[in-house]
């Protein structure tokens, strides 16, 4: 039976990769995989702000960036706009779950580099993100979960890759490897939903939406979110618990 193109069922994540505190010179750094989209993230600071911006919370800074080799065609190394909104997206998808009031008067960096992308690349970016930050001792009040679910022609899908972001029966119809899949996706092109999640609260700190969906399909993407952000979130926690008690730190 025809699945989708990678072979996984509509509700199964890419594989999940996490290495944790792989910067030395970081004060928390991880790398999380979603199949071939790996993003870094390393976290500098708290550190005593110099600007008289905020005082009565932290201030978070994220820079997000695709590396040159990140994609099949070079990328240019200067970053574009698409990188600049990204930097703002994933910084107000993290902020919500951050008790920044808890250390006034700094500034907390994050730095995001997009070793290979695969779509999806700001959803893993929020999820290395969170672990790093995590790793920080940045307080927080659960960690933020990023996956995109979607619609690939008439089907609802989590953790949608490139093929499936470029999904369009008409162009498919026409390539005799490939047009078997209609089967499976149906007629249409694709929406992508990236979203931010905080699990412990089920609140939606990101709602992207590129394409057409009716009412009841994005509810259903979203409850597919949720459940599959919960799996993400039990992952990433256990991959800390087993980083901090191999480096011999206590855990309560
Ligand atoms: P996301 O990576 O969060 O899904 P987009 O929807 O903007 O963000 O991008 C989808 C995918 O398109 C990326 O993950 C990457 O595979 C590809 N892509 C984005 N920008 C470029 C670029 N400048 N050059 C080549 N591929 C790109």
């Amino acid at each position: 039976m025809v699945k989708r193109f990678d072979g996984r069922e509509y509700n199964e994540l890419r594989k999940i990769n996490i290495k944790l505190n792989v910067i030395d010179n970081a004060k928390g750094s991880a790398i999380f995989s979603f199949g071939d989209t790996v993003a870094l993230a390393a976290v500098y600071g708290p550190k005593p702000s110099k600007m008289s911006l905020d005082y009565d919370k932290a201030f978070l800074r994220v820079r997000y960036n695709m590396l040159t080799f990140s994609t099949p065609e070079r990328k240019k190394p200067t970053p574009g706009r698409r990188e600049i909104e990204l930097s703002e997206v994933i910084k107000r998808a993290l902020e919500p779950a951050l008790l920044l009031e808890e250390i006034p008067g700094s500034i907390i960096d994050v730095y995001v580099e997009i070793l290979n992308a695969d779509a999806g690349t700001r959803t893993a970016s929020i999820n290395a993100a969170s672990l790093a930050l995590s790793l920080a001792g940045i307080p927080m009040k659960d960690l933020v979960i990023g996956l995109a679910v979607g619609k690939v022609g008439e089907k609802i899908v989590v953790d949608l890759n490139k093929e499936e972001e470029d999904y369009d029966s008409e162009k498919l119809r026409k390539d005799p490897e490939k047009s078997k899949y209609i089967e499976y996706y149906g007629e249409g092109r694709a929406t992508d939903i990236p979203v931010a999640i905080i699990p412990s609260e089920k609140k939606f700190t990101l709602i992207q939406l590129d394409g057409e969906i009716s009412n009841r399909e994005l509810n259903d993407a979203l409850n597919l979110a949720l459940e599959k952000a919960l799996e993400i979130k039990n992952l990433m926690k256990s991959n800390i618990l087993k980083h901090l008690s191999s480096s011999g730190n206590f855990i309560y």
